[in-house]
């Protein structure tokens, strides 16, 4: 499933190509993904231009003048630039055509992802407007997750997961930031000190932004024609990894369920 960093590295490759050109026509092969593409979205974008390919969470929006495109790439989707002229394949449900003779084209083997149209601003989305901050803005720091956490019984690994409370920290991300941060996953949210919800907001930070910049390595093509932009594998030290030694101190990584979630973590390394 594309996670965060994956949709923040889509939305850098497909910027530099879409960003003040017109959209000129819209193909649409397959209307129902998770919900129904808007019929009037032709009249509603053609001719317009794109002034900003933006995201939140993980959504990226394509900003008209007159409203937002809003797309979402589900469990599968993905979304590479290509010449007007290449045959669509089998799971290429919509193309946006540009002024450059260019498309965009999403591509959504499971139809989970969606494509939807807002004339208001981003924020004031139903899809969007509940959501917490952005993990690399600088709303979500110490004092903001600090708080976040006070009287929560919860276990914080749950707490960071909840896109209520920050976006983007997925599962392996999760994992990967507890363990840098040196905490227990099932330790209770709000009986964690101050000083080491820095650590935690610190270790997400870093790990949200090491795995767009690998990323940004990893699928640096998204013009290519064979475009199967794949998900990139990144070095995790204890996701994926139970049984394996702990690269800290070599104890064997402990896997457990949390919320029907697989963790991963170092009972050593983490209290
Ligand atoms: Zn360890």
């Amino acid at each position: 499933m594309p996670e965060l960093p994956e949709v923040e590295t889509s939305r850098r490759g497909i910027e530099p190509h879409l960003k003040n050109r017109t959209i000129t026509g819209i193909k649409v092969r397959q209307h129902k993904l998770r919900w129904p593409i808007p019929k009037n979205l032709p009249a509603l974008v053609c001719n317009k231009k794109i002034r900003q390919v933006g995201r939140r969470a993980k959504y990226i929006n394509l900003q008209l003048d007159n409203g937002n495109i809003i797309i979402h790439l589900g469990m599968s989707g993905s979304l590479r630039i290509c010449r007007k002229d290449t045959p669509a394949e089998k799971h290429d449900h919509i193309d946006f055509v540009m002024s450059n003779q260019k498309v965009l084209r999403l591509r959504d083997p499971r139809k989970f992802g969606c494509v939807l149209w807002t004339d208001k601003p981003l924020d004031e989305h139903k899809l969007i407007k509940s959501l917490g901050p952005e993990p690399l803005g600088d709303d979500f720091d110490t004092d903001y997750l600090y708080n976040r956490t006070r009287k929560r019984s919860c276990s914080i690994k749950s707490l960071i997961m909840n896109s209520h409370i920050v976006v983007g920290v997925g599962n392996i991300y999760a994992s990967e930031s507890l363990f840098k941060a040196g905490i227990n996953p099932k330790r209770k949210a709000g009986s964690i000190s101050k000083a080491r919800i820095e650590k935690l907001v610190d270790a997400i930070k870093q790990t949200l932004s090491d795995a767009i910049r690998q990323g940004g390595t990893t699928l640096r093509d998204f013009t290519s024609e064979s475009g199967k932009p794949g998900y990139f594998a990144q070095e995790l030290q204890v996701y994926g990894r139970a049984g394996e030694p702990c690269p800290v101190c070599g104890n064997p990584v402990k896997q457990i369920t949390q919320q029907q979630r697989s963790t991963y973590y170092c009972s050593k390394c983490q209290r």
